[in-house]
Order: structure tokens, then sequence, then C-alpha cells
């Protein structure tokens, strides 16, 4: 392996335009495979779930997934695209042992979506609008486990296991139309987008999309042109990257490695490359092979699939209302700027903030709670925050006991430190440790009586007209009480106590 020298980003965007195209790759959620009744669902034991047909065994004949084509012709529609009257499947035709067909099926020159487009928000705001060639859908392969080597890749391995229960899975694969004129924020666009298709497709309701667990993983293809050039250069297509931040970091690897290579007198290789999560870097995989390679064919055992317009404008009318929509709307609801509404995007937060506020809370409360001592909580226990202990409608209630003056702030990150700690519900939590702000005038009163007594020299100074120095009673009165006192209100009764003017 050639050790890759880099060229710095800002030389290379100097000089050359990046030029990218995005392959997303999406699991769909069907309770059944494409082409059989093959169950999907996780964790079963190796090829537990699998049948003669997603086995390739001969005579075995395939049937359509309509809930398969529903989520396609839906996915096409959220991206803008027209939706074909007629298409067909393909055999696209290689041999690998994950595939036991030696054929994958997929569409070729007939997807059933195509021509559309994807708005995406760049930088908090500024919007760049990536194009859709097309959507198709296709089957996922089988699952190879390579034993005995130290990388577990195949070479240097001494055997490989094989797990049909993934093979015959549907997929969706979208493709994008060359990205243009991105300039230096290519790779940010790069990101950007498959976060936006992610909430896209989490929004259709079709697939978690969770690229962590390969539901969705994206393929980054990348060229340099100099400046005021028209052609395309030479594109490499790095396989299989599944984090946004591993697209962003594909994307300019490629940038500086191209460059380096352009800039040295060489040529880009059209191939495929591996991505490295430890470095960023990648590394070469396999020239790239020509679309007759795979002798595509419509596939002769499936029959075409005609989707009726009345159908489509049927599932057009399903659609929910789509993220960025939702998101703009949001913003104007909740009071905050377009780079705000990203951190709460980028913390998973907009559906946990939306239902606690349908709870009773008010918008900036609930965004305050989520993005403040929870999301704190979340990222010291390396856990996503929808997977925290606590409830949007708990969250609602600890609103609305601050909001009625039962707790003031510190009282309520202790509140939800036992919901957290699974001391029951926000009400349970304050009896149990006997949380409440004490607003009890007489009790106040003697309180606030001891911290002057106690204090006489500030005490003193307060009545000479040095109203700051209240703060430091206050300090002793809400220690008395454990913080549990109305710290605005024990203010009050200090200055009035010591016959001064707040
Ligand atoms: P393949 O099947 O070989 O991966 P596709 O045409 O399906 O090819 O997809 C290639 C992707 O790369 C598409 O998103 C396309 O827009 C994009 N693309 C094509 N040519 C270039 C190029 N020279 N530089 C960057 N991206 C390109
Ligand atoms: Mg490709
Ligand atoms: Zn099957």
């Amino acid at each position: 392996m050639t050790v890759t020298e880099l060229v710095s980003y800002e030389d290379a965007l100097a000089v050359y335009d990046p030029v990218m195209g995005l392959e997303v790759h999406v699991e769909l959620g069907t309770t059944t495979k494409m082409f059989c009744g093959c169950s999907t669902a996780l964790g079963a034991e190796a090829n537990a779930q699998t049948c003669p047909t997603c086995l390739g065994l001969p005579g075995s004949l395939p049937v359509v997934n309509e809930t398969g084509v529903e989520s396609a012709i839906k996915i096409g529609l959220a991206l803008n695209c027209e939706i074909a009257e007629w298409c067909r499947f393909a055999r696209k035709n290689y041999f690998y042992p994950d595939m036991p067909k030696n054929f994958q099926t997929s569409q070729y020159d007939e997807p059933i979506a195509f021509n559309g487009y994807l708005d995406v928000e760049i930088d908090g705001g500024e919007v760049f609008r990536v194009e859709i060639e097309r959507a198709h859908m296709e089957e996922d392969t089988g699952k190879s486990t390579h034993i005995g080597g130290a990388t577990g890749r195949i070479h240097g391995a001494q055997h490989s296991l094989l797990d049909y229960n993934r093979a015959g899975i549907p997929l969706i694969e979208i493709v994008t139309k060359p990205i243009e004129g991105a300039g230096d924020r290519a790779p940010e666009v790069a990101k950007a987008y498959v976060a936006e298709l992610r909430e896209l497709i989490k929004a259709l309701g079709v697939s978690e999309a969770r690229m962590e667990m390969g539901q969705m993983r994206c393929d980054v293809n990348l060229s340099l042109r100099p400046h005021g050039a028209d052609k395309f250069g030479t594109r490499s297509e790095t396989k299989n990257v599944n984090s946004l931040r591993s697209v962003e970091r594909a994307a300019r690897f490629e940038v500086q490695r191209q460059a380096a290579v352009l800039g040295g007198g060489g040529t880009v290789i059209q191939e495929t490359r591996h991505f490295h999560e430890e470095d960023g870097s990648t590394t070469p995989g396999r020239v790239k092979e020509e679309a007759e390679d795979y002798r595509y064919f419509p596939e002769p055992d499936l029959v075409p699939v005609a989707p009726s317009r009345e159908w489509v404008e049927e599932l057009r009318g399903t659609l929910p209302e789509l993220p960025r929509v939702r998101r703009t709307r949001l913003r104007e609801e909740w009071g905050i700027s377009a780079h705000e509404m990203q951190s709460v995007l980028n913390a998973g937060a907009i559906d946990l903030i939306t239902a606690t506020i349908d709870a009773g809370a008010d918008a900036a409360s609930a965004r305050k709670w989520w993005m403040g001592e929870l999301a704190r909580r979340a990222n010291e226990d390396g856990v996503d925050l929808a997977s925290l202990p606590i409830t949007p409608v708990q969250v609602a209630r600890v609103c609305a006991l601050v909001a009625e003056g039962s707790l003031n702030d510190k009282l309520a990150r202790q509140v939800i430190e036992g919901v957290l700690a699974g001391e029951g519900d926000p009400d349970a939590v304050v009896q149990a440790r006997g949380l409440q702000v004490v607003s009890d005038e007489g009790a106040l009163g003697a309180a606030v009586d001891e911290a002057i007594a106690g204090n006489a020299a500030i005490a003193d100074k307060i009545r000479g007209g040095k109203v700051a120095a209240a703060g430091a009673l206050v300090g002793a009165v809400m220690k008395a009480t454990r913080g549990q006192a109305d710290a605005a209100r024990v203010r009050e009764l200090i200055l009035e106590k010591l016959g001064v003017q707040g």
C-alpha cells in the first residue's frame, strides 16, 4: 500500500472544484423480505430466516413485496421525483458467496422513481438543492464473517461464515445527479444531504435508517476538476460509509488525496475505496466495473411494476409534513434561530421537545431541559437523548412544578436526577426527597431573622445602603433551607426587615 501524500484542503480548493455523487442504500423496515415471505427481524440464529427463494435454489420463484413498492414510491414522492408508470426489475449478474442466486435483483434502466431533488440546509440556514437522479428497488445480500485473519477482512482469513438472513431484505438505492458548485463546502453538503435524507426516511416511517446498524449506508463518489473546466474529472467511489461524520471526512480526504495525485502529474484511477474510521483515510478497493460487466437484463420471473396514478396520488396524500418544512414551522413556533434549531436536530431532540410541549410545557422550558441538563447527562453516559430513562411527560411535569413556583431550577435538577435514578415520577421524587420551595412566609421570615442575627456586620452594611451585600444573606438563607427557599422572595424579605429599598 502506498502512503498517500495529501495537499492541504485549502490549497486543493484553490486549484480544483469537487464534483460529488452520493449513492445511499436504505434498508426498508418491512416485516418480510422483498421477494419472499421470510422474516426480516434482527437477531435470529444464522440462516434461520431463509427459504428456497432467498437462497436462490433452482425452481424457486420470487414475488414482489407490495409494501416494499409502496415505500419506494413514498420515498420517490418525498424526493420530488416522477414515479414510473411502468418499470421492471433487472438481474445484476456477478458472483459472490453472500449472494446465492449469483445475481442481485435490482433495477437498471427503469427505476421506479427519477428526476427529483432534496433541499438541504448548510451553515445553519443556507439552502442547497441536491438533484436526485433516481431511486430504485433492490435487495440486500447475505453477510460474510471472515474468521482467522487479523483485520476481519477476507485477506488472511482461514475460513468464512455465511448468514443469509439479510439476503433479500428490501433496499432502496437513492442516487444523486452530480453535485456541482458546492466548492469548499462540498463535504458539508454531502453530510447535510445524508442527514436530511435520513430525517426524511424516518419521517416517512419506511425505515429507522440507523446508520450505525447498517440500515442506511452511503457511497461517496468524488472527482476534481480545475476551476473553469467543464469536463468532470475521474471519480473515486468510497464504499459503505456509515456515519454522517464519516461521509464528511471521506469527501474531505478524497479532495486532499486527489489534489495531490493530480498536482503531482498523476491520474486519478476510477476505483472503489475503503474508508477508515481511525484516521479518516481511504485506501484502494477494486478497479471499477463497467455496467456491461454485470450483463444486466430484465428479470423474467417477476411481472413489471405498473403503479396506477390513483395509487400514486393516494400515497402522495399520506405523506407526512416533511422534516425541513416541519423544522421551519417549529423554529417559528419556538422562536429560535436556524443555528439553534440545528443544535436541536443534531441532539436528536426535536421529537422529545415537541412531545414535552404537547404534554403542557412551554417551548422555552422544554428546550432548556432537553438541551441543557438532559443533553449533558446523555453525553456523560454516552447514550442518545431518547434512551435516557425519562419521558417527555415527566419533563413537562417538572416544567409545570417550576412554573407554579413549587420548584426552583436547582430543585428541579434534583428532581430530574431522581427520575433518571429510577425513583419514580417527578411528584414521587419531590415527596420522597422532600424537595419543595419554602414559600411559607413564617418559615422564611424565621430563616431570614436567623441569617440577620448570625451576620450582624453584613446586616449593618446593608442598613447603611450597601444593598449588594444582601447576596451574602440570601446565600445564608438558601443554605439553611437546603436550597428550597424562593431566592427572590428571600431577598425582598431581607431588605424589608433591614428597612432598605431594593
Ligand atoms: P455506479 O453504478 O458506477 O456507481 P452511478 O452512475 O450509478 O454509477 O453512480 C455514480 C454516482 O456518481 C452518481 O451519483 C453520479 O451522479 C456521480 N458521478 C458520476 N460521474 C461523476 C464524476 N465524474 N465525479 C463525481 N461524481 C460523479
Ligand atoms: Mg455505485
Ligand atoms: Zn426467503
